[in-house]
């Protein structure tokens, strides 16, 4: 049965109520980065036992998180958690793993996790570098520490059980792991990783696109912003506070991001050529008119000026 606990991990923390699961986990973060810590301040809440190595030294921050951080990655594999999870950039996924001293893990059935915001490329790696007896699940946090910084709650929570047992001690750690998300109240999306990525790639590169093509046309306040403005700026404020690393990655190591490249490009084309066709028939046939004895005479006002633009615009809105 689920505990039922109170506790703040913070001095600042809201105290928060939360259904513990039936088993402490010892989860290894590898790559201590923004969304590491993100993830690691619940799972502490919860009252797993958290360490973590990094290329960097994260002492300081992980001693206030109660986490204890190994600066070797060989001291940290011996350490033999249960879960290890992998939070690096996804172009240092690959580097990092292939670094790990494995043989460290192989009398464990570690259970792999990722949390990358692509998944055909960690699953792939993983089946690859990974001994046999190392369990895999791939998983995206459909959030992260903005969205998902008052409450998990109703956030989407996507993952595939690449690699776990049917039953036996991986599956319960697999499944103490998801009700980690479960129990702060995330929908859980279960979905293949080929699947998760065409979908990424319609939405989350598509939106990640369009919000770094908008903010090169730095987008000011004016006096008169409507919502739809309104929503455009917010878009590219959010964009930028991703990196170039992370934006890269969507790219590269999701087959599906080209072709969403490609269908975007075609259908701002699309827009821009619809509408210069339809202005340059109007205004060629007015002009063509205007010669005395072709056709009938246009209405006397009928000139190429601010009306013959507006009679374009509403000929447009009626078709
Ligand atoms: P981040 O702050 O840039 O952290 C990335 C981590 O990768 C850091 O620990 C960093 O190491 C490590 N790293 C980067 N380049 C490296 C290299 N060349 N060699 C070794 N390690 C390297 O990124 P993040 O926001 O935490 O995101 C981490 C992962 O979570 C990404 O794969 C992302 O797709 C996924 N994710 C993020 C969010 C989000 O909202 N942030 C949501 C869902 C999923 P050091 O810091 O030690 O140098």
């Amino acid at each position: 049965m689920p505990r039922i606990c109170s506790m703040a991990s913070e001095p600042n923390d809201v105290t928060k109520q939360t259904t513990f699961p039936s088993h402490v986990l010892k989860i290894g973060i590898v790559g201590f980065g923004k969304f590491g810590q993100f993830l690691a301040k619940t799972m502490s809440r919860q009252g797993h036992t958290l360490i973590a190595t990094s290329r960097s030294d994260y002492s300081d921050i992980c001693q206030a998180l109660g986490v204890t951080f190994f600066r070797d990655p060989q001291e940290f594999c011996k350490e033999r958690p249960d879960v290890i999870m992998v939070c690096t950039t996804i172009l240092a996924m690959e580097s990092t793993l292939r670094s790990l001293p494995l043989e460290e893990l192989y009398i464990t059935n570690t259970l792999f996790v990722d949390v990358l915001s692509v998944k055909e490329f960690p699953r792939n790696l993983f089946l690859e570098v990974l001994p046999e007896q190392c369990e895999i699940l791939c998983t995206h946090p459909m959030f992260g520490p903005e969205s998902g910084k008052d409450s998990w709650a109703g956030l989407r929570f996507v993952y595939d059980k690449v690699r776990v047992g049917k039953e036996g001690s991986c599956a319960q750690k697999c499944n103490d792991f998801l009700s980690i998300f479960e129990s702060e109240g995330c929908k859980m999306v279960e979905m293949s990783c080929t699947e998760h990525d065409r979908y990424a790639a319609e939405t989350q590169f598509l939106t990640h696109t369009v919000g770094r093509i908008l903010s090169l046309m730095n987008l000011e306040p004016t006096p008169i912003d409507t919502k739809s403005y309104e929503t455009l700026r917010h878009l590219t404020e959010t964009m930028s506070g991703h990196s170039m690393d992370l934006y890269n990655g969507l790219f590269l190591c999701n087959a599906n991001s080209m072709e969403q490249m490609e269908k975007l490009e075609r259908a701002f084309d699309t827009v821009k050529n619809d509408l210069l066709g339809r202005l340059h028939g109007m205004i060629s046939k007015q002009l063509v008119h205007r010669v005395p004895g072709s056709a009938p005479s246009p209405p006397a006002s009928s000139t190429m000026d601010a009306n013959s633009l507006k009679g374009a615009e509403k000929s447009k809105i009626q078709t």
